[in-house]
């Protein structure tokens, strides 16, 4: 009898043993990605402490979406979290900080999307949000609609309960100042050419971009993608760019990937940017390095559009591709490993 149970002991240990390795082995790699905006930005552009601020800003927010996942959080509130911290920041176009209407007001755009399971939520032309990525998620949560806008998002946010705030709350100078160059450079644009579609296409992209958003993947193996923005700079009143359009700036399924974009929205809204990555690596079986280099630097760049993407897949590869000079960019995968960048070649 003794015997017999010291072979069951033994067998139960090596049984377990395996087990327990085998789980180590296969712990999903919890990430978060984050971007700040695509555009003109170089170096020279900077003073040291600017720089340093912005690296400090993005570190800030992936290390706060990295601690939700951390204490096996959802991948949806880390993006939200993460984005959160940068919609508070004045250095990025998103919450305060968003840009400027031609109006001198800011409509912010929103969305989010959950890998698991498709569902998704976003808000556009909102004015008195302050944290409409919020307000997208509880739009996936709690009413049957995936995109509410204007006045009816507004009503739903004061029903919800979430933080209203006065326009003039996302006032900044250096928005404001860009707004009065953006106006200028468009009149004398249009001095070489009266068609105002065609002059706004001269303007300098810098004059223009700027949004936020994160990808995640959580301990349940749950990809999640989120992105926010004030849109374009002068942009027409009632204007909505990708940003708040699934499958154009934000996209996630866990059977392919989570894609959070920034750039110049009626591209991205044109060539559905984020879904399109996702179905060449669902239907393509082409990894999401790929999937992005295609549609960020082959597709895009043909047809005159600018901009980048975060990507994340099930398996916690990142891919971060951009045509432009710089984007704002930052990831997080373990305890130790941090990664902070804003110019090309980091
Ligand atoms: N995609 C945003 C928009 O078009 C702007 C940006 O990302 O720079 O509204």
């Amino acid at each position: 009898m003794r015997a017999c149970l010291t072979i069951l002991a033994v067998l139960a240990i090596n049984l377990l043993i395996p087990t327990c390795h085998a789980q180590d082995e296969t712990a999903v790699p919890i990430t978060i990605v984050i971007h700040g905006g695509a555009g003109t930005i170089e170096k020279a552009k900077f003073t040291p402490q600017q720089e340093q601020a912005y690296r400090a800003t993005l570190k800030q927010a992936v290390e706060a979406g990295y601690a939700v996942l951390k204490i096996g959080g959802k991948s949806l509130d880390a993006v939200t979290t993460a984005i959160n911290v940068l919609e508070s920041s004045p250095y990025f176009n998103a919450g305060v900080g968003a840009v400027y209407t031609a109006e001198e007001t800011h409509e912010l755009d929103a969305s989010i999307m959950d890998g698991s399971n498709r569902q998704a939520g976003a808000v556009a032309g909102v004015k008195h949000v302050e944290h409409p990525i919020d307000l997208a998620k509880l739009v996936m949560e709690r009413s049957p609609h995936v995109m509410l806008s204007g006045e009816g998002a507004e009503a739903f946010a004061k029903a919800s309960g979430v933080t209203m705030v006065d326009n003039a709350m996302f006032n900044t100078e250096h928005r404001y100042e860009a707004l009065l160059k953006t106006k200028k450079k468009l009149r004398d644009a249009m001095e070489k050419t009266p068609d105002y579609q065609a002059a706004h296409d001269l303007l300098d992209p810098k004059f223009k971009m700027g949004t936020v958003g994160a990808v995640a993947l959580d301990s349940l193996g749950n990809l999640a993608a989120g992105t926010s923005t004030g849109g374009m700079t002068n942009k027409q009143f009632g204007r909505v760019g990708d940003s708040p359009i699934i499958g154009a700036g934000t996209f996630a399924d866990n059977a392919s990937c989570a894609v959070s974009a920034t750039g110049h929205g009626e591209y991205f809204i044109r060539y559905a940017v984020a879904s399109d990555i996702c179905a060449r690596v669902a239907y393509q079986d082409k990894t999401i390095k790929q999937a992005g280099y295609e549609v960020i630097h082959q597709v895009l760049p043909e047809a005159g559009g600018t901009g980048g993407v975060i990507i994340l897949d099930t398996q916690g590869n990142i891919s971060m591709p951009f045509n432009t000079a710089g984007m704002y960019r930052a990831y997080k995968n373990s305890p130790e490993n941090t990664y902070v960048a804003i110019f090309k070649d980091e």
